[in-house]
C-alpha cells in the first residue's frame, strides 16, 4: 500500500479485472468492487463485474478503443484524485493486470502527487490467459527460459523503442500486446534481425471470453494471419513453444463452451 490510508478517508485501489470471463478476477477484487463508492471502468473489462458493486455505487465509464478515446489519462487521473478527495472508496478497474500496458504507472504518479493512498491488485494477463486458452507453456525447458511482453503499438511519443535485433535473438517467447494490426510489419522487423521465417507463432483473440479464437503460422503467414482476425482483442505469440499447444485437446474443451471457433492455419 502506497499513502496514509489513517489520515485520509478516500483510497484507490488499482484492480485488475483479467482477460474478460468474470470469474477470472480476483477474489480480492471481488471483495473491493463489493464495497466500493465510485468504480472507474476500462472497456476491455466485462461490464457484468459491474454488478457485484453496491447499487449506490458510482460507474464512471472511461474506455480508450484505438483511435476513439473517450477520455484523456489526465481527464481519469483527474477524475481518481477527484473522488478519491471527496472521501469514497474508489476502485479503478482495468482489463488484464493493471501494470502490464495499463497506464497504472501514470495514474499512481497523480496519485502520489495529490497524496492519496493506493493498492494495486494485480490481475490475470493476456499473455496468460492466451497461453492458456491455446494451452502453449510460455516458457520450457528445452525450448524458451525467457517471455517478453511487448507492445505492437509504439506511440509516436514513446522514447522506449523496439529493439528488434535484441529480440530476434533473444530465443524467448514474445507476447505482442495491440500488435495485430501490425502482425506484418512486426514479423518482417523480426526475420529482417534474423529470427527465422519458419518461426511459429499464434494470434489469440477474445482469450477466456465465448468468442475466443486460435489462428496459428508462421511468420511467413504473418498477413493471412492478420487478415483472417475476426475478434478483438488479440494477442500474437512469437516462440518455439507454440509447437507446443495443445490445441487438440483444446478444442473438444472450447467446442463445449457458448461458440468459439478455433482455426489452426499450417
Ligand atoms: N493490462 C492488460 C493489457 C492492456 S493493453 C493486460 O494485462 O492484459 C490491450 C491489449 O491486451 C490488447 O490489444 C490485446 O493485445 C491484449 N488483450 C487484452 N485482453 C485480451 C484478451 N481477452 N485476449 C487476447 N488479448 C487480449
Amino acid at each position: 500500500m502506497y499513502g496514509d490510508a489513517q489520515s485520509f478517508p478516500g483510497f484507490v485501489w488499482l484492480v485488475g479485472a483479467g482477460p474478460g470471463a468474470t470469474d477470472l478476477i480476483t477474489v480480492r477484487g471481488l471483495r473491493l468492487l463489493q464495497a466500493a463508492e465510485a468504480v472507474v471502468c476500462d472497456d476491455l473489462v466485462d461490464p457484468g463485474l459491474l454488478q457485484n458493486c453496491p447499487a449506490a455505487c458510482e460507474r464512471h465509464f472511461v474506455g480508450k478503443r484505438a483511435g476513439c478515446h473517450s477520455a484523456s489519462q489526465s481527464q481519469i487521473n483527474a477524475l481518481l484524485v477527484a473522488r478519491a478527495s471527496a472521501g469514497q472508496k474508489v476502485v479503478r478497474l482495468k482489463g488484464g493486470d493493471p501494470l502490464v500496458f495499463g497506464r497504472a504507472g501514470e495514474e499512481m504518479q497523480a496519485l502520489r502527487e495529490a497524496g492519496i493512498p493506493y493498492e494495486i491488485v494485480p490481475g490475470v494477463t493476456a499473455a496468460t490467459a492466451a497461453a492458456a486458452a491455446a494451452g502453449l507453456p510460455l516458457t520450457h525447458r528445452e525450448h524458451s527460459s525467457a517471455v517478453v511482453f511487448v507492445t505492437g503499438h509504439q506511440c509516436a511519443a514513446s522514447t522506449a523503442a523496439t529493439d528488434w535485433s535484441a529480440l530476434a535473438r533473444l530465443r524467448a517467447t514474445l507476447c505482442f500486446y495491440m500488435g495485430v494490426r501490425r502482425l506484418p510489419e512486426i514479423a518482417a522487423n523480426l526475420t529482417a534481425h534474423g529470427m527465422a521465417a519458419d518461426m511459429p507463432l499464434a494470434v489469440i483473440s477474445e482469450a477466456a471470453r465465448p468468442a475466443q479464437q486460435i489462428l496459428t503460422g508462421t511468420l511467413r503467414d504473418a498477413e493471412k494471419l492478420s487478415a483472417g482476425l475476426i475478434g478483438q482483442p488479440a494477442l500474437v505469440v512469437v516462440g518455439e513453444v507454440v509447437r507446443l499447444a495443445s490445441f487438440a485437446a483444446t478444442v473438444p474443451a472450447l467446442r463445449a463452451r457458448a461458440n468459439p471457433s478455433v482455426h489452426v492455419l499450417r
